[in-house]
């Protein structure tokens, strides 16, 4: 069955679904070609690549709120071992001509809770396969308790630009619910290191969650701007992934938001940034300065060029292949150990997937793309359904998305994918919302 949805405009709603998955690489990863299983061959992975991401999938404590792939770390030996096997998976890509890279993105997991000599040392691997450009973006997802300043100083010798991190609230209910275990004066700490090494500091604001009131979320707001940050981010709690500890840790007073009311979160929280001087940079992300951009995402969003990643569960493409590493970490330290390379799946990049990408994402993401009359291929007819509506406008040469159709950016990357996506995403959807076994609340799809 396909998620039935469709246009339906009121003062906040574009469409009648809120689709609850706010960020997804494109394309998906689903039918796998075994024959590419079989024929190890690294090159075809780095056709077109400008990006790297390295997947750090340790955490000192493990939030409520978190799907990531990730294991609370319980020793310096296990890191340091799953640090030798993703050294070696870089090294897998090791050629006589170096490919260039224009950005690198540590996430997770928590990738601060690497060691300096871990860091040093995945760097030094990186530098031994790849080119970096002279103004290489390098961002690191960080845990307020583990900056150090003999980390930041290593992160600064290394040229990394940005740390990202993971503050989620600063309302003690949100924070007790979120069983953050990094403290306000630990996110104060941490952001003045890194203002004293000029490293770019971003802030992840979540909202949505049960019994929030609209006042926390932009007292919340409030108080992140108060310590200046470069960036802020709000994302709303994805609910089809919380793990079982979320649900537990709700009490009774606690009550559900529905979609309607999580989007007009978002409005206020963006209105409220706006006030602030903030200028929305991406679908969820707000920065001080009006020429802020992050080139990972370039990648992963926009059509910036492809991406290489290491690591469990990392998604790899360049040009016309998709690859993706099982997700099992203990799986990749064994694969790694006794074969040198990863168990992975693979498949090729279909040219309706390559034309559809800067609709389907990089549209949505960053709210205007340019526009050369171009409009053709599969998803042309939802494309003018939305022109139509007013919701997607021409402006010069470009192609911008209303205010209000930027509130519910993930509902219109949905209604635009291929059909064949579309429906390999619902069944995806559908089959988490089933696995909630009725605890999910359909409002939270359905208007
Ligand atoms: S939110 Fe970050 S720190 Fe918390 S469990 Fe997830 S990856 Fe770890």
């Amino acid at each position: 069955m396909e998620l039935p949805i469709s246009i339906k405009q009121d003062d906040i709603y574009t469409f009648n679904l809120e689709i609850p998955y706010y960020n997804w690489f494109y394309p998906l990863q689903y039918n796998v070609d075994d024959s590419l299983q079989k024929l190890f061959n690294n090159d075809i992975y780095l056709e077109g690549v400008k990006g790297a991401y390295i997947h750090i999938p340790f955490c000192s404590s493990l939030c409520s709120f978190c799907p990531y792939i990730r294991t609370h770390i319980h020793d310096t030996e296990l890191r340091n071992s799953y640090v030798s096997c993703l050294i070696k998976e870089i090294k897998s890509y090791q050629r006589n001509t170096k490919p260039g890279l224009e950005c690198i993105f540590f996430g997770g997991g928590t990738p601060s809770l690497l060691s300096p000599e871990n860091f040093i040392d995945i760097m030094e691997a990186i530098h031994s396969v790849f080119k970096l450009s002279a103004s290489c973006e390098i961002t690191i997802e960080a845990n307020a308790m583990s900056l150090t300043p003999e980390l930041c100083s290593t992160f600064k010798a290394y040229n990394v630009s940005k740390v990202r991190i993971g503050v989620q609230a600063f309302n003690s209910q949100s924070r007790n619910l979120y069983q953050l275990k990094a403290t306000v004066p630990d996110i104060i700490r941490s952001t003045e290191l890194l203002k004293k090494y000029n490293i770019l500091v971003s802030y992840d604001l979540l909202f949505g969650h049960h019994g929030q009131s609209l006042e926390s979320f932009i007292n919340d707001i409030n108080l992140a701007d108060e310590l200046c940050p470069d960036t802020i981010e709000i994302y709303p709690i994805n609910f089809l992934s919380v793990p079982d500890r979320y649900w537990r840790a709700l009490s009774k007073s606690m009550t559900h938001l529905s979609a309607r009311d999580r989007v007009l979160f978002f409005k206020a929280g963006k209105e409220r940034l706006l006030e602030l001087g903030y200028h929305q940079w991406s679908g969820h992300g707000f920065a001080r300065d009006k020429s802020f951009d992050l080139l990972y995402h370039r990648c992963v969003y926009g059509t910036l060029g492809g991406l290489i990643s290491f690591g469990p569960s990392a998604i790899s493409f360049g040009d016309n292949y998709l690859k993706w590493n099982h997700s099992g970490i203990d799986k990749y330290i064994e694969d790694i150990n006794s074969k040198a390379v990863p168990t992975y799946y693979a498949r090729k990049i279909t040219e309706t997937e390559s034309k559809a990408k800067r609709f389907v994402t990089e549209l949505p993401y960053y709210g205007s793309i340019d526009y050369d009359n171009d409009i053709t291929g599969e998803i042309s007819e939802q494309l003018y359904k939305l022109i139509d509506s007013d919701i997607i406008y021409k402006n010069d040469s470009k192609l911008k998305l209303s205010e209000n159709a930027r509130l519910q950016y993930s509902s219109i990357m949905f209604y635009l994918l291929p059909e064949q996506d579309k429906e390999a995403l619902s069944r995806e959807i559908l089959s988490l919302c089933a696995g909630l076994g009725g605890r999910f609340q359909g409002d939270m799809i359905w208007i």
